[in-house]
């Protein structure tokens, strides 16, 4: 690891001005600490989002829920409002990585973390993503990799935040040094086609400074499950978040979001599409699930995933119809 400076700034304007080329941002610092450590960055300074006071809340206000990006999962997870009316978040929250890991890793940085794909974290392998010229995954060790939109980096994207922020609607505010913004979690994931050398639209200087999250619809439900290798902390093989509306015992709209599936959080619009209009039983969410991996390209070792993804699509969905809360 690289010697840097620390910098603890007093506000997020202050944090603005002290990011740029050669500084980082410290969140719970999870990833950034890996990030480090692996030599895929080396910054002169860190600056510490946490030296800023008022970024961790969680409230729940008339138009919709607040969070700060300091949140930390373990909070988010226990927090009753999110239980009881986005309940698809608070099961992501709570089963994302390890308690301790929960304790200290932020909302914010749990959506801006970068991949875990073992060639992009290795030294020893210059893939597309670091820019070089090939994805050594793709005819290499690939049983955790995406089988959907894979042909140019097959890296899994790896935040469960995004995929049931994604779901329920989620969008940001932004501060950089062009004043405020908000983006929609809706396109703010960046496609290897788009870019390979970036997961997300966020710019060098900006900060996420709020995520927000529309209330609930009436007649909303939501569920979110993850599937790993192990009941104890695992990566997911497949996770799902399903916001479902219904009226009159139909499904008015639905969202579903996939992850451990692409390089981005992959909204299934055909399996949405194949619920619309339905009662939402288990026949609508075995062709709805059928459609969700309709055009997957899997890898030499990942087939298996296909599966897996198919039937957390399923169970997802029918988790959702029985919930009340979103
Ligand atoms: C063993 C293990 C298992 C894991 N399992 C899972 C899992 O199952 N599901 C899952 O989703 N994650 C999992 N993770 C990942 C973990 O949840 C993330 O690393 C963590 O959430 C990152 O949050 P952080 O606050 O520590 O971010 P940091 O490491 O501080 O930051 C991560 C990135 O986000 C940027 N950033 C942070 N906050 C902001 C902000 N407000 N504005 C702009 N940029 C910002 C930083 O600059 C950095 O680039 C796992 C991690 C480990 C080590």
């Amino acid at each position: 690891m690289n010697r840097f400076a620390w910098v603890n700034p007093g506000s997020v304007e202050e944090a603005v001005a002290a990011l740029g080329a050669r500084a980082a941002l410290k969140a719970g610092g999870v990833d950034l600490m890996d990030l480090l450590k692996e030599r895929l960055i080396a910054p002169e300074r860190l600056v510490n989002l946490r030296a800023i006071p008022g970024l961790d809340g969680i409230e729940e206000r008339a138009d919709g829920l607040h969070i700060g990006p300091l949140a930390t999962l373990a909070r988010l997870a226990e927090a009753q409002a999110v239980r009881l009316r986005y309940r698809a978040l608070a099961d992501a929250a709570g089963r994302a990585a390890t308690p301790q890991i929960r304790n200290v890793a932020t909302v914010g940085g749990n959506l801006l973390q970068r991949p875990r794909c073992w060639y992009f974290r290795s030294e020893d392998f210059l893939c597309k993503k670091k820019g070089g010229a090939r994805c050594f995954a793709q005819d290499g060790e690939n049983a955790y990799h995406a089988f959907l939109g894979n042909a140019v980096c097959a890296a899994v994207h790896p935040s469960a935040m995004a995929v049931a922020l994604l779901a329920l609607g989620g969008k940001l505010r932004i501060v950089g040094p062009r004043g405020e913004r908000e983006a929609p979690l809706e396109g703010f994931f960046v496609t290897p086609e788009q870019d390979v050398l970036r997961e997300h639209a966020l710019g060098p200087q900006e900060i996420v400074t709020e995520v927000l999250v529309p209330p609930p619809a009436p007649g909303a439900s939501s569920a979110y499950l993850k599937q790993g290798e192990k009941e104890s902390y695992d990566w997911p093989l497949a996770e799902v978040a399903v916001l479902l509306e219904r009226e009159g015992g139909r499904c008015r709209r639905a969202s579903i979001v996939l992850g451990a599936a692409a390089p981005v959080p992959h909204r299934a619009r055909a399996a949405e599409a194949a619920l619309a209009g339905k009662a939402v039983d288990e026949a609508a969410a075995r062709a709805a699930a059928r459609a969700a991996v309709e055009g997957a390209t899997p890898l030499a070792d990942n087939g298996y995933k296909v599966t897996i993804a198919e039937v957390i699509v399923r169970r997802t969905i029918l988790a959702a119809a029985q919930g009340s809360g979103t």
